[in-house]
């Protein structure tokens, strides 16, 4: 079942239509929505025309190396281990 958020008269629960777009001054509108049954106005969500959507920026692409992916990154065994106990390994380190 679909149920879409479809905006329905406040008094009378009938269809709502778009009747025009009313301007508040500075850039701001909203627009009117009108009963089909009623005939009640209702303004809707006031839209800010400042907040229009900026260009997106073109997508950095950086081309892949030929070899494919990169070797593996090796920790040497200092880095390893001290990687180990900080990721919880208490057990590889013995009380004394
Ligand atoms: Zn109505």
């Amino acid at each position: 079942m679909t149920t879409r958020a479809q905006p329905v008269c406040p008094l009378c629960a009938g269809e709502l239509r778009l009747s025009h777009r009313e301007y508040l001054g500075g850039r701001r509108s909203a627009r009117v929505l009108r009963c089909r049954a009623c005939g009640a106005q209702v303004r809707g969500e006031v839209q800010d025309d400042d907040t229009r959507p900026r260009p997106a920026l073109p997508a950095r692409k950086r081309p892949l190396p030929d070899g494919g992916h990169p070797d593996n990154f090796v920790l040497d065994p200092t880095t390893a281990e001290m990687l180990r106990q900080a990721l919880g390994g208490e057990a590889a380190d013995p009380e004394p």
